[in-house]
C-alpha cells in the first residue's frame, strides 16, 4: 500500500480564486518585454487569477525557438506586478528554480517532459528543500498515473505543501482530433486517490487547436476540476511556439464568459450535450 496516498494532508486550499474555478492564463512563451506586457494587460481584464509564461522552451526538435531564457523572468514578474497578479513559469532544472526564486516568481510548474523523469523531478525537489513555494505538476507525457503521483510525492517529501496537478493530455498511439489525448480516466483516478489535491486542466495543450478548447474546458469543469490553464497571446498567428492553440485575449474573454455562464455542473452537462448534438 502506498502510505503517501494516506498521509497526503489537506494543505492544498492555496489555489483560490475570485471565480468559481481558478484561471491561469498567458502566452505559451514569453517572447519579448513588449509581448508579455501587452498580453498581460489584455488578459488581466478577464478576471484571471495568475499569469503563465514559458521562459525555457526546448522544442521536440532542436533549432526552433528555445525560449528567451532567464533574462525574461524580470519582465514576467513586472508584467504581473503591473496588474497585481502572481506569475508562474515552468522549471526543468535546479538552475531554473534558482533563477525563478531570485526574481520572485510566485508559483512554479513542472512540464510534461520533466515529470516523466524521476531524476529530474528529484533534482528539482532537492533544490526546493526549505522553500515552500507552490508547485504545479503536469502529467507525464506518457499515460502513466504512477509517474505523476511519484512526481507529486517527491515534492511533498521535500516539504512543498502547496501542490496542484495539471492535466495536459498524453501522447498515445490513438489518432484522434486532439494533439494530446485527454484520457480522462487518468486525472479522474488521480482525483480519487488524492481528493485533497487541486487539479486543473490545460485544454490548450490537449487540443493543439483553438476550436476544440471550449469543449475540453467545459468537460473538465463538468468533471469537477478546480481550474484551467489557458494559453493566450496578443498575436497568436505570429507566436514563436504553439501558434495554433493560443487564443487572442478577446477570444479568451469570450471563452471565460461562456465557462462562467455554464458554471454549475448541471448547466455544463447540458451545454456539452447541446454542442455534441450540433
Ligand atoms: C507549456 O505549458 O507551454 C508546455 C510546454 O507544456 P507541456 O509541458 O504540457 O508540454
Ligand atoms: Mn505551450
Amino acid at each position: 500500500m502506498n502510505t503517501f496516498l494516506h498521509q497526503f494532508a489537506k494543505s492544498n486550499d492555496w489555489l483560490t480564486s475570485k471565480n468559481s474555478f481558478s484561471l491561469i492564463a498567458g502566452p505559451c512563451s514569453l517572447e519579448s518585454e513588449e509581448q508579455i506586457h501587452s498580453t498581460v494587460q489584455e488578459i488581466a481584464k478577464n478576471g484571471v487569477d495568475m499569469i503563465r509564461a514559458g521562459i525555457w522552451k526546448p522544442r521536440t526538435n532542436p533549432g526552433c525557438f528555445e525560449g528567451i531564457g532567464k533574462g525574461g523572468l524580470k519582465w514576467l514578474k513586472e508584467a504581473g506586478n503591473e496588474v497585481g497578479l502572481p506569475v508562474t513559469c515552468e522549471v526543468a532544472t535546479p538552475e531554473h528554480v534558482e533563477a525563478c526564486l531570485k526574481e520572485g516568481i510566485d508559483t512554479l510548474w513542472i512540464g510534461a517532459r520533466t515529470t516523466v523523469n524521476p531524476f529530474s523531478v528529484q533534482a528539482i525537489a532537492d533544490s526546493l528543500s526549505g522553500v515552500d513555494i507552490p508547485v504545479m505538476v503536469k502529467n507525464p507525457i506518457c499515460p502513466e498515473l504512477a509517474l505523476w503521483i511519484g512526481g507529486i510525492e517527491r515534492l511533498y517529501r521535500a516539504g512543498i505543501t502547496k501542490i496542484s496537478a495539471i492535466h495536459r493530455g498524453f501522447s498515445t498511439t490513438e489518432k484522434d482530433a486532439y494533439r494530446y489525448s485527454p484520457v480522462w480516466e487518468i486525472p479522474l483516478k488521480l482525483k480519487q486517490k488524492l481528493p485533497d489535491l487541486p487539479i486543473i486542466c490545460d485544454p490548450s495543450h490537449i487540443c493543439g487547436k483553438r476550436n476544440l478548447i471550449e469543449n475540453v474546458a467545459l468537460t473538465a469543469l463538468a468533471y469537477g476540476f478546480d481550474g484551467l490553464m489557458l494559453e493566450s497571446h496578443v498575436n497568436p498567428d505570429k507566436a514563436l511556439s504553439d501558434a495554433k492553440q493560443q487564443l487572442l485575449p478577446a477570444q479568451l474573454s469570450n471563452l471565460i464568459k461562456n465557462l462562467k455562464a455554464a458554471k454549475t455542473a448541471d448547466k455544463i452537462t447540458r451545454r456539452l450535450s447541446a454542442k455534441q448534438d450540433n
